[in-house]
């Protein structure tokens, strides 16, 4: 670990920010993975500070190793199931830390349930304490196996409380609540983002979520391994697509506590995404069928009226497209763990 690298420090603060009315300092919990790794890059783009807390469960340094040097830019080891604080000012906080690949947060459930609820618990205090505003990233996990399609916000979802899937469904969904009910009675100023299925650069190779297996599988020329008949749905938003919802949402002034829902309502069975990365990798090797893990979703597909009506947002890159700068991320992290291999 690099000398950048720093334990959770409770006196640590930001030098002092005298231009603080343009530039907002935003800690973003989780910023070490995917989607957190690609927030932080495009909050210092334009100009903010950022404070990233990460526990590195299945986030990386190499996600966020070309950050470091940036005076603008922390990042603190700390695991946000504990409380922390932070001397000075926080405008903004997002909350991204939490497993969002299956086997990843089925690994260890209960810890898993504690980040989403006892984590989000520990940076909503946080907020209360500084005046921040923050976002959880929710999940289209909160309807479950939906029995409608569409899913829009109303929809109260179709959710096992016992099951390996519950961990991560229960916690999110009670997260969503503690979002609530502090905004309630404690006047938290929240947002609440339903995230659907999100790919692109940045996702860890060894992740185990569909894009990233059938990816890394068709280039090292294996069979994809499609669960189930394959039959089942996904829509899939590219990473860009959400970080602009979600920057959007964060700063809408009339959104408040409702949910949003952010993914890319384009829908496809895992068998058309398997010919889609066959079609884009030549020396793919086919595809194999396994069994479908219990209680995997049947379908899924959003309903972005809301995003679209309160943030004017709808994505704008297709799967075929965002696949394109993906499969070549996926491509280099490949030729990177093969060289560090031969080394
Ligand atoms: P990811 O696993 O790549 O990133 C999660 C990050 O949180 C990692 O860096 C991890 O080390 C960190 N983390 C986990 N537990 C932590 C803890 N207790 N304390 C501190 N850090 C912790 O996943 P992602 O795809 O980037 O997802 C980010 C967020 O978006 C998650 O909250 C996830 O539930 C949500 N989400 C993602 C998707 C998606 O398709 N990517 C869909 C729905 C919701
Ligand atoms: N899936 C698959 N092969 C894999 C990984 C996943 O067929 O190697 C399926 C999985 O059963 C699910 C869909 O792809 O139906 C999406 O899985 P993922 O883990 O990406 O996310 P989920 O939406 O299930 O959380």
């Amino acid at each position: 670990m690099g000398s950048n690298v720093k334990r959770f420090d409770p006196q640590f603060s930001l030098a002092s920010n005298e231009n603080r009315a343009a530039q907002k300092v935003v800690l973003v919990a989780g910023g070490a993975g995917f989607i957190g790794s690609n927030l932080c890059r495009r909050l210092l783009a334009q100009g903010d500070r950022v404070i990233c807390v990460d526990n590195l469960e299945t986030g990386r340094l190499s996600n966020i190793g070309a950050l470091m040097p940036e005076p603008e830019f922390r990042f603190f080891l700390h695991d946000i199931v504990e409380p922390f604080s932070i001397k000075g000012h926080v405008d903004r906080i997002y909350n991204l830390a939490c497993p969002a690949s299956p086997p990843k947060y089925q690994k260890d459930p209960i810890h898993t349930f504690q980040t989403s609820v006892m984590g989000a618990l520990n940076l909503l205090e946080l907020a209360s304490r500084k005046g921040a505003r923050v976002l959880q990233s929710s999940t289209s996990e909160v309807y479950g196996d939906p029995d409608v399609s569409p899913q829009n916000e109303e929809y109260r979802g179709l959710v096992n409380t016992m099951g390996p899937r519950s961990c991560y469904d229960e916690g999110k969904r009670a997260a969503e609540t503690l979002f609530h009910d502090m905004h309630v009675t404690r006047g938290v100023d929240v947002r609440v983002a339903r995230i659907f299925n999100t790919y692109g650069p940045r996702m860890d190779p060894e992740d185990g979520r569909v894009i990233s297996n059938f990816i890394v599988q068709a280039l090292k020329g294996e069979p994809m391994t499609i669960y189930g008949t394959g039959e089942q749905t996904r829509s899939f938003c590219y990473v860009d697509d959400m970080l602009d919802g979600l920057m959007t949402l964060m700063e809408c002034e009339t959104c408040g506590a409702v949910p949003v829902n952010l993914g890319n309502p384009g829908e496809f069975t895992m068998n058309e995404l398997s010919r889609l990365v066959q079609k884009m990798i030549p020396e793919h090797g086919g595809a194999v069928y396994c069994d479908l893990p219990k209680d995997d979703p049947r379908q899924r597909r959003p309903d972005i009226t809301r995003a679209n009506t309160l943030l004017n947002w709808e994505p704008k890159v297709s799967l075929r497209v965002g696949l394109v700068p993906t499969v070549s991320y996926f491509s280099k992290e490949l030729e990177l763990s093969q060289a560090h291999t031969n080394a």
